[in-house]
């Protein structure tokens, strides 16, 4: 994931405001002036948003004829290890609950972002640059895999459930699939598919081998329908490698005949325990689901025993159902250890099953800290945006770094070759285990449109990942860590300080800039800069209470259905009863940075100003300037003569008039000698060289 390297901290009182600044005008500016006396004030509404309609309205909310479409699958698939080659078979029953009869369909095909000849990423490659670190070798495509989605079969069912072959176009990543017959408003249309594909060596997808075998992590790794909604119409923006995924919501009942030596675990229930587990599994796992201990149910040392599996030989079935899911990934190994936990968000609450799977490779890291995290992702984000509504969610170990599906994640991680991890490489797999767990909650359950919009499951979902990885290290860590566990966290994405050095760089693009038009930093401008800006909100803007009440109520809301870009602004207005243009405008559409300035402090006696001393002997200003492009709230910290200070925090309505000046006037009996502006570091501003004023003659 992203670091930022923390500013040095700002040495107060060293940098005394010397030099005269010519007396500003205090008439009435507005930063975007164009001479062209429209209003470009900061605070106006926004344009940008689409109308409110009978789908969604102006609270944000589902309108009362919100409509999406709805796709069950029932896939057999299998597993060919000798080959490396996964087949299956797919039937799809396609809701059509829009308006609009359909005239033909979109599939995705995401495998053929990895065939040379359908993928556009192969096609518009660049060069490669003249050096590699030997970190990121493994990501550039050297040996030219050709891989892809080898379609086989397209019929359609037709009267009386006859299949009929089907006219299809394949477009790169996506599959147009023409209807005979237009499938009216309501209507339910079912189709076939059989496929083949060659699991790749890297990616969402792929296959990793160790000293005894291979793992396999399955993803994308059949025809998704692509989403029809009332925004875009059809989705069908090629899979570039990026952008990811935006999928309807369905049931799956899912076939995977995989070796008899493999272990398998999946998205859903299991639903043929008895076939594929040996009765002491069983007992193990029902033991495990009593409590948030995690217990083995495969240890170690019986990892390949043949008495860990019902039958000897030949491939064996492992049958999955899950209800009200976008996707569907699996695993398959022999070479896993297994262990398994139970949480309940309350005696009634029905258990969550909570498992991890990994190699020997990852221990002793793994079974230490991964259904930990788990369970404190349950937690965290059940606080702050809705209980976890699925039976399970698991975590696996194998060639994929960090990635997210329905009710399975996938984290790379492990300890060194003779076992020793860093608190770092702890650290490191908590902070990516309560990502992808946390995913589950956006985009798997808050299904917004990840291929157009990165920012609203990464950005999102890194901000709770802040509040998810706080929370276990007060949970869990204490003092095991070298140095203090919370701190090492606050480095991490979230914290205002953290997107600075983001801030500063002039070559950025708005975080409101579609996934695969982001050119370079993806990770600050998708993941870090939104997170930032909404801890900004909670911690400093808004503050918790109505805050934790408008995210709590967009996510609700929103739950199993797909919301787009002004849903969530509006939703967070509406919740938290304030107009917040002007923090969208400048922190999502722009790439304004916050830097405001203390120009000027300034004492006058009372007694010449108002002819009293009955509100103190003096009469202060303190003169801000604003001199980035966004505008914020105005924290101070005032010190005076006695060494007392005290804490002046004004809204960020002080620019509301001129988004350039502000002065605060107030009487005291005491001198001040030192003002410090945004002491919490608080609003990310990317020039503190001018953000402490000191007395002259006083020390600091
Ligand atoms: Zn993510």
């Amino acid at each position: 994931m992203n670091t930022h390297p923390l500013l040095p901290r700002w040495l107060g009182g060293l940098l005394i405001l010397a030099v005269l600044v010519p007396a500003p005008t205090e008439a009435q500016s507005w930063l975007h002036d164009d001479g062209s006396k429209s209003n470009r004030s900061i605070f106006r509404l926004l344009d940008e948003w689409p109308t409110p309609n009978s789908y969604r309205t102006g609270a944000g909310s589902p309108g009362p004829d919100y409509w999406q479409q709805q796709v069950d699958y029932v896939i057999e698939t299998s597993l060919d290890t000798a080959s490396h080659v996964v087949s299956g078979s797919e039937r799809i029953t396609y809701h059509n609950n829009s308006p609009e009869a359909l005239q033909f369909l979109w599939v995705q095909l995401d495998q053929n972002v990895r065939s040379i000849r359908h993928s556009r990423s192969y096609q518009t490659q660049g060069a490669l640059p003249e050096e590699i670190s030997p970190q990121f070798r493994r990501f550039v495509g050297l040996t030219q895999f050709d891989g892809g989605h080898n379609i086989t079969r397209v019929q359609l069912a037709g009267h009386e459930g006859a299949l009929v072959d089907a006219e299809y176009r394949i477009n790169n990543t996506i599959m147009k699939i023409d209807l005979p017959h237009p499938l009216p408003a309501g209507e339910v249309l079912e189709l076939e598919i059989d496929w083949n594909f060659l699991v790749p060596d890297n990616g969402r997808g792929a296959k990793e081998r160790l000293e005894d075998g291979w793992i396999y992590e399955m993803a994308q790794w059949f025809p998704r329908m692509s989403v029809f909604d009332d925004v875009n119409g059809w989705q069908t923006d090629q899979f570039l490698g990026r952008g990811e995924f935006y999928l309807n919501f369905g049931n799956y009942d899912v076939k995977i005949t995989v070796p008899w030596n493999h272990i398998v675990d999946a998205t859903g229930e299991l639903q043929n325990p008895e076939e594929v587990l040996t009765p002491t599994q069983m007992s193990r796992l029902e033991e495990a689901y009593r409590s948030e201990e995690p217990r083995f149910i495969i240890p170690a040392e019986e990892v390949m025993d043949p008495s860990t599996r019902p039958v000897g030989s030949g491939m064996v079935t492992w049958h999955y159902k899950a209800e009200n899911v976008r996707d569907f990934a699996w695993v398959s190994s022999k070479l896993f250890v297994w262990d398994a936990a139970g949480f309940r968000y309350s005696p009634e609450h029905d258990v969550i099953k909570v498992h991890s799977l990994y190699p020997r490779e990852a221990m002793p890291l793994w079974d230490k800290a991964s259904t930990r995290a788990i369970l404190q992702t349950l937690k965290t984000y059940g606080r702050m945006a809705f209980e976890y509504p699925y039976p399970k969610a698991i975590n696996v170990n194998g060639p994929q770094g960090g990635m997210e599906y329905p009710m399975v994640a996938f984290c790379g991680g492990r300890p060194q070759p003779d076992g020793t991890f860093s608190d770092r490489a702890e650290r490191g797999l908590i902070g990516v285990t309560v990502h992808e767990v946390g995913h589950n909650w956006f985009p798997m359950i808050v299904d917004s449109d990840e291929r157009k919009w990165t920012w609203m499951d990464e950005g999102l979902n890194s901000f709770l990942q802040f509040y998810g990885q706080w929370d276990y290290a007060k949970t869990y860590c204490g003092a095991e860590w070298s140095q203090n566990p919370e701190c090492e966290f606050v480095g991490n994405m979230g914290p205002a300080p953290a997107i600075v050095g983001y801030m500063q760089d002039p070559d950025q693009v708005p975080i409101m800039t579609e996934s695969d038009l982001i050119h370079k930093d993806f990770g600050n401008n998708g993941y870090s800069k939104p997170a930032a800006g909404l801890l900004m909100l909670r911690e400093h803007i808004l503050e918790e209470g109505p805050f934790d009440e408008a995210f709590s109520g967009y996510a609700q809301k929103w739950m199993f259905k797909q919301p787009k870009p002004a849903d969530f602004f509006r939703s967070m207005e509406d919740g938290a009863g304030e107009h917040l243009a002007w923090f969208w405008r400048g922190w999502f559409y722009t790439t304004h940075a916050n830097d405001q300035a203390l120009e000027n402090v300034t004492t006058q006696a009372a007694m010449d100003l108002v002819g009293n001393t009955s509100q103190g002997q003096y009469y202060h200003r303190i003169r801000i300037r604003n001199e980035g492009g966004l505008v914020m709230p105005v924290e101070l910290e005032v010190t005076y003569e006695d060494g007392s200070s005290e804490r002046i925090d004004l809204p960020v309505d002080v620019w509301r008039y001129n988004e350039i000046l502000f002065t605060k006037g107030f009487f005291s009996q005491k001198a001040i000698t030192k003002v410090i502006l945004d002491p919490d570091e608080a609003f990310a501003d990317i020039d503190r060289s001018d953000n402490v004023w000191t007395a002259a003659g006083s020390g600091s």
